[in-house]
């Protein structure tokens, strides 16, 4: 007999670029993936980004962020383009962007790089340093001194102009962090580096402090800990000692736009941000890409791997996510590509063309 049906509402965000091409071709994987695991998808498709400034004046409609509340996860394509580049700031499509995170409130943000046997030529990295990368950085992505206070321009005593910033973490934020940081570690390989700057930095000292109290309710995670400066070096030194990696919101910008140039390939990498409860926000890492929208070359991949952590950190669905992983890695083994990944030897197709390709391989996983 089949497994009772599973329902989950779930809100898309096209938005613009390429956006809308990538969007279709993942809502579709995650249609069919869904309901060979007895999964049923309400999707609700809703404006954000430019085309939502050009339909109704903001870049995140009320009616919009409503819906995203309301849904169970939200899968969102890319935002931004020329179109918009000189709007004011409150009027510039990334500004909902903002706005959608601090509206869900998620402050965890995961983002894998993970450079795949097929594609461990387009990593920056020589082969033998590259092969078999596998790992996580978990970004705090709500806190720290990107919103700590005071901030500002002053003036000193001796009429010295200053830009100041603060870096805060309160008790909460960090344990919280620490949590899904332990979590993500058990679901992946056990292993969590905490990274911070303990050595100078009282903020750091803190961050270490509760990170060593949560673990104590890992004890299946193994911890370790590491001065930024030395984890920027060591991912590219040898990247594959990391499994999963945690740290506060400014060594997170950072080390995680250095863990993606370890792959090499934008189109690829999927992104998950995640609140203490209510929908998680899943989205690939590249942009709108204005350049080739509308010419059916975007590479869906990023998308359809954010649709499986959608599937594995938002709704606890590991095994549909599996599917979908596995159907990746086959459409690649088959040597198809995208223009973005594409080398002597493959075969290049579309956006579409890949997304069928990906649709036929979820339907014959186990
Ligand atoms: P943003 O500011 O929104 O991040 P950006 O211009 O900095 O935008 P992208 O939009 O990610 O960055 O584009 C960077 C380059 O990578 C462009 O040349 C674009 O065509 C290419 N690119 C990005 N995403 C994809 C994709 N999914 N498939 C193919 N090429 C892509
Ligand atoms: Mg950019």
């Amino acid at each position: 007999t089949a497994p009772p049906t599973k329902r989950y509402s779930i809100t898309l965000l096209p938005g613009d670029g390429i956006g809308p091409e990538v969007i279709a071709v993942a809502k579709n994987v995650l249609k069919l993936a869904g309901s060979l695991e007895g999964i049923e998808f309400a999707f609700q498709e809703m404006p954000m980004g430019g085309s939502a400034l050009d339909l109704v004046g903001v870049p995140l409609p009320e009616e919009t962020l409503a819906a995203a509340k309301q849904s169970d996860a939200v899968l969102l394509g890319a935002i931004g383009g020329y179109k918009w580049d000189k709007n004011e700031k409150h009027l510039k499509p990334e500004t909902g962007l903002l706005q959608i995170r601090e509206g869900l409130k998620v402050f965890a943000n995961l983002r894998p790089a993970t450079v795949l046997p097929q594609l461990v030529d387009s990593s920056t990295l020589k082969k033998e340093v590259a092969e078999g990368v596998d790992l996580m950085v978990v970004r705090e992505l709500t806190g720290g001194i990107y919103f700590g206070k005071p901030r500002g321009y002053g003036v000193t005593e001796h009429g010295e102009e200053i830009g100041f910033n603060t870096e805060v973490y309160a008790a909460y934020e960090v344990d919280r962090i620490a949590r899904v940081a332990f979590e993500t570690a058990r679901k992946r390989h056990g292993k969590l580096c905490s990274v911070d700057k303990a050595n100078v930095l009282e903020a750091s000292m803190f961050w270490r402090k509760r990170i060593t109290a949560i673990a104590s309710e890992y004890p299946d995670v193994e911890l370790s800990h590491m001065y930024v400066d030395n984890a920027a070096m060591q991912l590219i030194r040898n990247p594959k000692q990391f499994d999963t990696i945690v740290t506060n919101n400014i060594f997170g910008d950072i080390l995680s736009d250095e863990a993606s140039m370890i792959t090499g390939s934008i189109g690829m990498l999927p992104s998950a941000s995640l609140g203490e409860s209510g929908p998680g926000l899943f989205e690939p890492i590249h942009g709108s890409a204005p350049d080739i929208a509308g010419q059916d070359k975007a590479n869906p991949l990023a998308t359809i791997l954010s649709a499986a952590m959608l599937l594995k950190y938002g709704l606890g669905e590991e095994h549909a996510a599996k599917r979908i992983e596995k159907a990746v890695l086959d459409t690649l083994d088959k040597g198809l590509r995208t223009g973005d990944i594409y080398s002597a030897g493959t075969k290049l197709v579309g956006c579409q063309e890949m997304g069928e390709e990906v649709l036929k391989s979820v339907e014959t996983q186990v």
